[in-house]
C-alpha cells in the first residue's frame, strides 16, 4: 500500500504575498500514534503501510502533490492587535477535495521552525497534540464545527518546556485556515490588492452564495453564531479566542487550553494565560462579536465608499448580539426539551442555571439527566431542584416528547479534563489505551454506552484541573 493524497492546492496558488514556501523540518524517529482511516476515506486519501505514514506525517517525506507552506496571518492576542502572527509551527501541506465535494487544508502542526516563528521552536509537544486530537474529533461526535484530526506522530525527539517532553506533530483538517486575523494583516498593511484577492478566495471557497466582502461579513457572523451557541450548549471554553483563532469557515480551531466545564459557572476559566477571564464561558458571545467588529473593520478598507460600508458593516455587527441570544434560546430550549415557544421559558432556562451555578450541578450529567430521578442528586441542595422541577413539569405538558429532543442535544460523554490529562499522562509513559479508549467512546457522544459509565463521571476534589495551558 502507497500513501496516496489527491492534492489540490488552491492557497498555493494565491500570490507569494499571502504565506513563505517552507517545507516541516525532519524529525529523528518518526512513530505513527493514529491515523484517523474514516475522515481520510472521506478526503480521498489512501492509506500507505504504517512507516510510510510516520514519514509522510511527522514531516520527513513531502508526499507526492503537496506544497508545503506557512501562511501569514496577524491578529489580536487578548484584545491587542500584534501586526505579525503566522504559521510559527505549522505547514499547510495542501488540500484535497473529499467526496462529499468539500475542500480540506492538511497541515502539520508541530512541524519546526518557519519564518514566522519568532522565538518559538516551532514544535509541539506529545500533551497538546492528543489533546488536540482527542478534542476536536470529540468536538465532530458532538455535530459542532471543528477542525480535525488526520494523524498523530510522535518524533523521536525532545522539546524544551518547563522540561524536557516527547515531542509529536498533529495532522490537522480544516475547511480552510482562513482567520479573521488572515484579513486584519492585509488591512492594517493597506495592501488592498491582496486584501480584495483574500476577499474572493474566501467567497468563492466558503460562501459562495454571498455578496462581496458585505457578503462574507454577515455569512461569517452568521457562522460564528452558530458555533459559539453550540459551544454554550456543550459547556465548552476555547480559552483563546483571539482573532487569529477565529475562523472564517466556523469551525473550531487552534485548540489550545481549551476544557469543557464540569460543574456550572458562568465565569469558569481555565487557561493559565487568561488572568483577567476575557474568555470565561459566558462571555464568548461577546467576544465573538467583538472578533466580527474586527473583521468588518478590516473588510471595509477595500470598499469604495467607505461612509456606506460604515454603515452596513454596523448594522451587520449589532445584529449579532440578537442573534446569538436568539440561537442560544432555541438551544437552551431543546435542552431542557422545549420544542415549541412561550413566554417565560427565558426565566426558566436561567432559573434553572442559576440552581446549578449555586449548587455545583455538573453541566452534562445534569442536562442529560432531566427528567430522571438522577437530576436531583446534581445538586448540593436537591430541594432546590425539587422547586424549579415543579416548574419546568408544568410547562412540558404542552411539549410532545421532550426526552426525544434532550437526548439529541444533552451527551452524556464529554473530554472531560481530567480524562485528557490522565491520558496524557499515560501516553507519556508509552500507554495509548486511554487515547483510543476516549477516541471511540466520544464518537458516539449521545448514546448512552453502558461499558464507559466511569467516563461520564466528574472529577473528585484531587482530580479537579484547574488551570490549562497554552498549546506550545
Ligand atoms: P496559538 O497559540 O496556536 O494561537 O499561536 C499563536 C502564535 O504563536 C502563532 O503565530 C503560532 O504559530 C505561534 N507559536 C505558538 N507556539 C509556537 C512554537 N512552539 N514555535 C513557534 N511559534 C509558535
Ligand atoms: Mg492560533
Amino acid at each position: 500500500m502507497t500513501l496516496t493524497i489527491p492534492f489540490d492546492n488552491s492557497y498555493a496558488r494565491l500570490p507569494n504575498a499571502f504565506y513563505a514556501r517552507q517545507a516541516p523540518v525532519p524529525v529523528q524517529a518518526p512513530r505513527l500514534i493514529a491515523f484517523n482511516a474514516d475522515l481520510a476515506r472521506i478526503m480521498g486519501v489512501s492509506p500507505g503501510d504504517v512507516q510510510e505514514m510516520a514519514e509522510a506525517f511527522g514531516g520527513n517525506k513531502i508526499p507526492d502533490g503537496a506544497e508545503p507552506l506557512a501562511q501569514l496571518y496577524s491578529g489580536h492576542q487578548f484584545g491587542h492587535y500584534n501586526p505579525q502572527l503566522g504559521d510559527g509551527r505549522a505547514v499547510l501541506l495542501g488540500e484535497t477535495v473529499g467526496s462529499d465535494g468539500v475542500r480540506r487544508d492538511i497541515q502539520l502542526k508541530g512541524s519546526g521552525p518557519t519564518p514566522f516563528s519568532r522565538q518559538g521552536d516551532g514544535r509541539a509537544w506529545l500533551g497538546p497534540v492528543l489533546r488536540e486530537y482527542v478534542v476536536s474529533e470529540a468536538m465532530h461526535g458532538l455535530g459542532i464545527p471543528t477542525t480535525r484530526a488526520l494523524a498523530a506522530v510522535e518524533t523521536g525527539e525532545f522539546v524544551l518546556r518547563e522540561r524536557p517532553l516527547p515531542g509529536a506533530v498533529l495532522t490537522r483538517v480544516a475547511q480552510s485556515h482562513l482567520r479573521v486575523g488572515t484579513f486584519q494583516v492585509f488591512a492594517a498593511r493597506g495592501q488592498l490588492d491582496s486584501l480584495q484577492k483574500l476577499t474572493e478566495y474566501a467567497v468563492s471557497r466558503h460562501y459562495p452564495d454571498a455578496d462581496g466582502p458585505m457578503g462574507l461579513l454577515r455569512s461569517v457572523r452568521d457562522a460564528q453564531v452558530n458555533l459559539i451557541t453550540l459551544w454554550m450548549g456543550v459547556g465548552f471554553i476555547h480559552g483563546v479566542m483571539n482573532t487569529d483563532n477565529c475562523s472564517i469557515a466556523g469551525e473550531t480551531i487552534d485548540y489550545g487550553p481549551c476544557a469543557f466545564m464540569d460543574s456550572y459557572h458562568p465565569n469558569t476559566v481555565f487557561s493559565s494565560i487568561d488572568q483577567m477571564g476575557r474568555y470565561a464561558y459566558a462571555n464568548q458571545p461577546d467576544i465573538a462579536v467583538w472578533n466580527i467588529a474586527q473583521l468588518a473593520t478590516a473588510l471595509i478598507q477595500q470598499m469604495p465608499d467607505k461612509e456606506a460600508a460604515v454603515e452596513e458593516a454596523t448594522g451587520i455587527v449589532h445584529a449579532m448580539p440578537d442573534l446569538l441570544q436568539q440561537k442560544w434560546l432555541d438551544r437552551f430550549r431543546a435542552k431542557i426539551g422545549l420544542t415549541n415557544q412561550k413566554d417565560g421559558d427565558l426565566e426558566l432556562i436561567s432559573g434553572l442555571l442559576t440552581r446549578m451555578a449555586n449548587n455545583q450541578a455538573d453541566f452534562t450529567n445534569t442536562f442529560r439527566a432531566l427528567g430522571t430521578e438522577q437530576a436531583r442528586d446534581q445538586f448540593t441542595d436537591p430541594n432546590v431542584f425539587d422547586d424549579w422541577s415543579e416548574s419546568w413539569r408544568q410547562r412540558i405538558r404542552h411539549e410532545e416528547g421532550p426526552s426525544s429532543v434532550m437526548l439529541k442535544v444533552n451527551p452524556a460523554f464529554i473530554p472531560r479534563n481530567h480524562r485528557v490529562e490522565e491520558m496524557i499522562e499515560a501516553a507519556v509513559q508509552g500507554d495509548y489505551t486511554l487515547f483510543h479508549r476516549l477516541n471511540s467512546v466520544l464518537a458516539h457522544p449521545y448514546s448512552d454506552n453502558p461499558e464507559a459509565a466511569d467516563l461520564k463521571r466528574p472529577p473528585t476534589e484531587n482530580e479537579i484541573v484547574q488551570a490549562t495551558f497554552c498549546g506550545t
